[in-house]
């Protein structure tokens, strides 16, 4: 751990807020709120590591700003813009960004876990090692995420739309992903098992060894995905198009695949055992190799 992590106390006395950077007091206690505020920009240039709970920044503009390691716990950054600037390894637990961007920031490492993201805009952010655990991210609009090996563990994605996004060993246990669109990015090794993932969209998108096990994928669409080795043991996938997907070696154990369309899909190796393929669609499959054992084929 390199820098210091100097907390200071509002100075008014038996006041237990942590005083704003730069400033001798806290929020509450500010002499001259809106000339601080003003002069906030040029400080977030050398905050980091600064001690900055509860901060207010709504709809403020924050450019290179340095804050990388800093305590931003339940900030309020609802409606600010972030561009280029650092947040590595920041704390950002239970913050409200309600429709905040970010843009060009690098943020490796960050927690944002328990944050409010909705409707939030993210273009060109590293990610990678972030933690967002539970963090509500609802119709979020996210393009050129690098966020290999980040958590997303029971966050809520519903209808988030991720575009040209890396996100490979991400984890998305338990999360919601209802309505997602992962159109063309890479999950690969990616755990989303137990995902609750009605109507994800996951067209073309890579999915190598990705753990879909005992999820909710209703009427999900993986059409021309590159899915080899994929695991969905105990999901459920009823109606979902997996048209021309690359499913070599999948395994389907116990898989619910009811009415599922399969039109054109390579199933080579997959295992399929005790699935149930009740009216799925098979046409142009190739299952050569694939284990139907015990499967409820119709
Ligand atoms: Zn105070």
């Amino acid at each position: 751990m390199t820098g210091q992590r100097d907390i200071t106390y509002c100075a008014v006395a038996d006041c237990r807020q942590p005083a704003l950077l730069a400033a001798a007091q806290c929020r509450q206690h500010l002499p001259d709120s809106a000339r601080y505020f003003s002069r906030l920009p040029t400080l977030l240039h050398a905050a980091n590591n600064a001690q900055l709970a509860r901060i207010d920044l709504r709809h403020v503009e924050v450019t290179a700003a340095h804050l990388a390691g800093a305590i931003l716990t339940a900030a309020l950054f609802d409606g600010t813009v972030f561009t280029a600037s650092d947040l590595t390894r920041a704390s950002l637990h239970g913050v409200s960004a309600r429709g905040a961007g970010f843009t060009e920031m690098d943020a490796a490492g960050l927690d944002a876990s328990g944050a409010v993201l909705t409707a939030t805009r993210w273009l060109h952010v590293h990610v990678e090692d972030a933690r967002f655990t539970n963090a509500i991210w609802e119709a979020a609009e996210i393009r050129g995420l690098e966020g290999a090996r980040a958590d997303f563990t029971r966050a809520s994605l519903r209808q988030t739309l991720f575009a040209h996004c890396t996100l490979t060993e991400a984890w998305f246990t338990d999360a919601d992903l209802a309505e997602t669109v992962f159109d063309g990015c890479d999950l690969s090794w990616a755990v989303c098992a137990g995902c609750h993932g009605e109507s994800l969209s996951l067209r073309r998108a890579a999915l190598d060894n990705t753990s879909f096990v005992g999820a909710f994928l209703d009427g999900a669409d993986f059409s021309e995905a590159y899915a080899p080795r994929a695991r969905f043991s105990a999901a459920i996938l009823t109606g979902a198009k997996l048209v021309g997907a690359l499913l070599t070696n999948a395994v389907f154990r116990e898989a619910d695949l009811r009415g599922a369309d399969f039109r054109n899909a390579d199933l080579q190796g997959a295992i399929l055992e005790r699935a149930n393929l009740e009216g799925a669609n098979l046409d142009g499959a190739n299952l050569a190799g694939a284990n139907l054992h015990g499967a409820i084929v119709s």
